[in-house]
């Protein structure tokens, strides 16, 4: 029987498993050893919506007390500086809407712009987030929106959040890993003390103390899809600028650049492939782009994943687990999804030994990793927007894996979702078809279909997408919606994010 979980790291990854574990399981004892010296990765993060429906649904933290403690912006999607024009990804599923009655998805109405394909698409590209309520001036709170965060801020709340729920913290070094049959016994700090536990979690970033250098666990390289290994970081005050409700990330020479927005801060990172350009000319580019940047710094990083993420008695979870470019603001979804993997399989396999339990969960996590190669590599391998050697040899030579049979049906079919259950069944994805056809309609990328139209639906789509973009306008700012949000007059509908399982 697990009582008692010691987790190596106390970054984003490592408290959010100490909260998931102590909340669903209040019977056992979680611990958390962080370095004093190492410190946690500190960038400012973009999320998706999952993470949203962990914090407030699974993790059961009130939103207002959440605004208050870490000061979250809102994003409702991603903006695209890629392919044949700017585009739009939002969390809200646009391709899915069909004409009626002839049931065609929308995506076939979309080969020349996918501008105000729906209203969220046209929230976005007027600045604003949410609807206008239509019982007043207020917003129409929805859950349609992503956070963007600083990951220091967000570090200081989930240890007081962690001490409200009698997690323990341990400040210390890690000297050495005490192992026998295959399980790991105990940790040794370098202060002497010796940590035993009955279950381990390892959160230690990309150093993986314990997945990878205690277990030797073998690495998968994603390098043959995802050729950047390094990103140089910096930011500034805000001053004037809006507070824009996306994350946007934009094509550069030898990679791309994220923009994240912050109430007082802009952070920005250009992820760059270091066999194609220097660190020196990395920055100077950034630096062009960017004049307002302060000081800068550059993290290298592999991108790839643990073969197994659960070893005996050892889950890795967040970068230790594996690492993939913030391209789709993928990691703090990742780690919402190990946290609730490991803590629900614990819970149904009555927190005993239960190899199947263990395996079957190793694999799914695997399985959401790779999927999310695939779909960063679809980005890569149909990007027109620059023609520099970098993107020339992502066009010839990015490997699509999982996603090269999506790929080959679409060229052919166009995004229609007649087979999704099995080219991408919804329930076992996390971006589903509709993310891959949205980014391969974006792109441009030549399907056979082109004749799948009336005339009468091409003209009722135009006056469709001026109808979004009238509801748009009307909307509210990030700025007024934070607002809202922080008055304590606000409150929240007790029920608005429901506990997923
Ligand atoms: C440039 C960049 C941009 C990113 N942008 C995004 C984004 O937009 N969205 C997103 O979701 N994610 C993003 N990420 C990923 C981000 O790193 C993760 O979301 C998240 O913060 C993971 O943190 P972690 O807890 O796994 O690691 P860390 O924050 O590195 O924490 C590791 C912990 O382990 C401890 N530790 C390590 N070794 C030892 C040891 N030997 N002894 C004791 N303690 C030890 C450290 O002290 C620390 O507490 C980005 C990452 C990078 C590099």
């Amino acid at each position: 029987m697990i009582k008692d979980v010691l987790i190596l790291g106390g970054g984003t990854a490592g408290f959010f498993m100490a909260a998931s574990l102590k909340t669903h399981h209040p019977c056992l004892r979680v611990r958390v050893v962080r370095s004093p010296t190492l410190g946690i990765i500190g960038v400012g993060e973009g999320s998706t919506t999952d993470l949203l429906r962990f914090i407030h649904g699974f993790l059961r933290v009130p939103p207002a007390e959440f605004y208050r403690a870490v000061k979250p912006s809102l994003k409702l999607g991603i903006k695209f500086l890629w392919g044949k024009e700017d585009y739009h990804y939002t969390f809200t599923g646009a391709l899915r809407q069909k004409f009626e009655p002839s049931g065609v998805p929308i995506g076939f109405a979309c080969d020349e712009t996918l501008a105000d394909v729906d209203v969220h698409t046209s929230l976005m590209a007027a600045g604003k987030v949410f609807p206008r309520s239509p019982e007043g001036p207020w917003p129409l709170v929805n859950p349609t929106v992503g956070y963007h965060i600083e990951n220091a801020e967000l570090v200081t709340w989930l240890e007081s959040h962690a001490a409200k729920l009698g997690i323990e913290v341990i400040d210390g070094d890690l000297a050495s890993v005490e192992q026998a049959g295959g399980e790991i016994q105990a940790l040794h700090l370098k202060d002497g003390q010796r940590l035993a536990a009955d279950f381990f979690v390892d959160a230690s970033g990309f150093r993986a103390e314990l997945i990878g250098k205690a277990l030797g666990t073998p690495f998968i390289s994603y390098a043959d899809s995802l050729f950047c290994d390094k990103a140089v970081v910096g930011g500034w005050a805000r001053t004037t600028e809006p507070i824009l409700p996306y994350t946007t990330a934009e094509t550069m020479e030898a990679g791309w650049a994220w923009q994240i927005e912050h109430p007082g801060r802009i952070n920005r990172g250009y992820v760059y492939c270091s066999q194609f350009i220097s660190d020196a000319d990395a920055e100077a580019e950034f630096r062009a782009k960017n004049p307002k940047v302060g000081p800068t710094r550059i993290v290298p990083f592999v991108p790839g994943r643990y073969a197994h993420q659960w070893v005996g008695n050892v889950f890795a979870v967040g970068n230790a687990a594996g690492f993939v470019e913030p391209l789709e603001a993928t990691s703090l979804l990742c780690i919402a999804h190990e946290c609730r993997f490991l803590t629900i399989a614990l819970a149904e396999g009555g927190l005993k030994k239960n190899d199947s339990m263990r395996e079957t969960t190793d694999h799914l996590c695997g399985r959401l990793w790779d999927e999310i190669r695939d779909f960063l590599a679809v980005h890569y391998r149909f990007n027109q927007r620059a023609d520099t050697p970098f993107w020339r040899h992502c066009r010839a030579h990015v490997a699509l894996h999982g996603a090269q049979r999506m790929v080959d049906f679409y060229r052919e079919n166009g995004p229609t979702f007649c087979l999704e259950v099995e080219l991408l069944a919804p329930a076992q994805s996390i971006f589903q078809l509709e993310g891959f056809w949205l980014h391969l309609v974006a792109m441009g990328v030549p399907h056979a279909r082109t004749d799948r139209l009336t005339p009468a639906e091409r003209q009722w789509w135009v006056s469709q997408r001026a109808s979004n973009r009238g509801s748009a306008a009307t909307g509210l700012t990030v700025e007024e919606s934070l607002k809202v949000l922080h008055d304590p007059r606000w409150s929240w509908r007790p029920d608005f994010y429901k506990d997923v399982h």
